[in-house]
């Protein structure tokens, strides 16, 4: 029979696989052991609402034959099966997703560690077989079929014989080399570590023949003789983590059973426990990953928590269990109360479900606050990752009922502190006459920085926050307040020192009048600066909507276009301004090149786009001849 050959990029992933000095070839058994629980859970499934399948919960095993030798471990599932098409989608090309080649892009650096991140797990079994045989009789098909390959140059499918549904994986161990023992896996006691090490909350028996210990019968009870005999066993406690006590679960174990089911090599930031009985009851075991996903801001990325009942997978990513702004949370949930046989779309508006999602939210939520309090470097990275997440909290759909929740998860870069800092710690710090809580919103730290409105705040040592997340700004609109203080910009309207600073004594009417007839509808006014002690002039937005507002919405396609009303700012301190006065009085058309010229030096701090960057500069190049 010709051999078909792998797809591409299986193929080099193969290379890679059987090539590579992995250290932890030991993996393969896990990977395998992984996929025949996957098949039973979806037989399991279809045996809900299915009668046909003529099998209940505790049918269901996996079964592990080792014959020495022929040197092959067997591992039997009598899951869901695959049929001729299954297997040549499935294991003749990495699982669809084409994420090796995504992982291989955005890091060409890597290269073993993809081993079970990405769903090649079934490959992992050539690190230590030479060939490998799949029979597999998928349910509700009559025929079985067999799918062999010895890795790169290719696999056959062809019909075969099987009695019952399910799937044999059978590896046939490559010869013991000088480095590498591959026969060590034929022991039974390797074998038997390996499963209770890897795949022990597996919620199916993983049952294989090991020796023990028998009493000869017929012996009396104080003379007791013992022969050695081989014995079907279960091998794995089958209780998955979550329904253990966190108290007897080791950190390691949690780790594990991350990294397999988020495909992440990283420890996770966070791991939840909950365990709740009452008026609903369920287990939960989440986990706030280390890292962002790269995709975490694609469409690629769905949110969701796995769900159980009683044991039973019944929905893979259940995104009715966490609000968006949650999204990167991950985990299971393990609920008797379920009904397995509603459909998936009804199961989504569930009240039991919505009573668990709301009650997971609070304890995310309860659980951020812990590790700001606690660790706050760990938070910071945290938020480094998510933050921008707890804002769209806040703004989000339903924001409104949360923000007393969230408006202590919030951190911004302050002015004063040169780091990150809470609300709650701004606030704390605040004097007695200071009345707002002072902001500037802006692409970064550096440029706000830099910003003219922020020199009389420096000068009264009042902190500044400066918001550079995308939606920093509609956040702390949203708000409005924090301990009763309201926010205020530094670049809109009125400062509220409420002192002499404030007070101007010549308001300037016959400039500020000019300045409005030569820029026209370019700016809403102009008027003499309560805030500028060394610069010339900035500007300022007016009520509504922010000069910030403005730039994000630019993006998209609105109706109307977003536009931040303009106030030119100039400061009547400054010899520019009396280089003006006096320009108005000599020479009108000098004087009105002036005005442009701040006007669009305002624009230019303000990071807004000149209209006519051409004519500034002729104006500027003018000015130096
Ligand atoms: P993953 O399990 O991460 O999807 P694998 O390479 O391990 O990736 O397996 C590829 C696919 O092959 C699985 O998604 C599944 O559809 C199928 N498969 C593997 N082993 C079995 C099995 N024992 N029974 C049924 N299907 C299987």
């Amino acid at each position: 029979m010709a051999k078909k050959q792998f797809k591409a990029e299986s193929k080099r992933l193969l290379d890679l696989m059987v090539n590579s000095i992995y250290t932890h070839k030991e993996i393969f058994l896990r990977e395998i052991l992984s996929n025949a629980s996957d098949a039973i859970d979806k037989l399991c499934y279809v045996s809900l609402t299915d009668d046909h399948v003529g099998m209940s919960r505790g049918d269901f095993k996996i079964e592990i034959n080792v014959d020495k030798d022929a040197r092959t471990i067997t591992v039997s599932d009598n899951g869901i099966g695959m049929d001729r098409d299954d297997l040549e989608h499935n294991l003749g090309v990495i699982a669809s997703s084409g994420s090796y080649q995504f992982r291989q892009e955005a890091d060409p650096g890597a290269d073993v560690d993809i081993i079970g991140q990405f769903g090649v797990g079934f490959y992992s079994a050539f690190m230590v077989a030479q060939d490998i045989t799949v029979r597999s009789k998928k349910y509700g098909a009559e025929q079985a079929y067999c799918w062999q390959s010895s890795g790169a140059d290719g696999y056959t499918v062809s019909e075969c014989g099987k009695d019952g549904v399910g799937t044999d994986v059978i590896m046939h161990l490559k010869d013991d080399t000088e480095e590498e023992r591959y026969g060590e896996y034929l022991d039974p006691y390797r074998l038997y570590s390996l499963v209770k090490k890897y795949s022990d909350y597996i919620r199916y028996p993983i049952r294989m023949v090991m020796p023990a210990q028998k009493r000869k019968e017929g012996r009396p009870d104080d003379q007791p003789e013992y022969e050695q005999v081989e014995e079907m066993t279960t091998v794995n406690s089958m209780v998955p983590l979550w329904q253990r006590k966190r108290s007897e679960v080791s950190d390691e174990e949690y780790q594990k059973f991350y990294q397999d089911l988020v495909h992440d090599f990283d420890k996770p930031a966070r791991i939840l426990t909950a365990s709740v009985e009452g008026a609903v009851t369920y287990k939960a075991l989440l986990f706030v990953p280390g890292k962002r996903p790269l995709n975490f801001y694609t469409e690629d990325f769905k949110k969701g928590l796995q769900l159980y009942s009683a044991g039973v997978m019944i929905m893979d990513k259940c995104d009715a269990l966490l609000p968006d702004y949650l999204r990167f949370v991950r985990g299971v949930v393990d609920s008797p109360d379920l009904s397995l046989n509603i459909s998936r779309e009804l199961l989504q508006h569930d009240r039991q479900l919505k009573v668990i999602a709301g009650n997971l939210e609070k304890k995310i939520r309860a659980d951020l606050e812990k590790y700001l309090k606690e660790d706050r470097e760990g938070y910071e990275q945290f938020y480094a990752n998510y933050g921008r997440q707890i804002g769209y909290g806040i703004v989000g759909e339903g924001g409104e009922a949360r923000r007393d929740a969230l408006e202590n998860l919030l951190m911004f870069y302050s002015s004063t502190e040169k780091k990150l800092v809470t609300l709650r710690e701004y606030a704390d710090r605040m004097s007695e006459e200071q009345k707002c809580i002072y902001y500037a919103a802006g692409e970064s730290v550096a440029a706000l920085d830099l910003l003219p409105q922020t020199e009389l705040l420096k000068d009264k040592h009042y902190e500044i926050l400066y918001l550079t997340g995308e939606a920093d700004e509609f956040v702390v609109q949203a708000l409005q307040k924090y301990a009763d203080k309201p926010f205020r910009s530094i670049v809109d309207g009125d400062l509220e020192l409420g002192d002499e600073e404030e007070k101007v004594d010549d308001e300037k009417p016959e400039v500020m009048k000019f300045i409005k007839e030569v820029l026209g509808d370019k700016i809403k006014e102009a008027r003499v600066s309560r805030r500028l002690k060394t610069h010339p002039v900035c500007m300022t937005a007016g009520e509504g909507f922010s000069f910030e507002m403005e730039k994000y919405f630019k993006n998209f396609q609105m109706p109307t276009p977003v536009k931040a009303e303009r106030i030119l700012e100039l400061n009547a301190g400054h010899p520019v301004f009396k280089a003006l006065e006096s320009a108005m009085g000599s020479d009108r058309d000098k004087a009105e090149r002036y005005v442009k010229i701040l006007y669009n030096q305002a624009l230019l701090i303000a990071g807004l786009p000149l209209e006519d960057p051409g004519e500034y500069t002729d104006m500027v190049a003018q000015l130096m001849q």
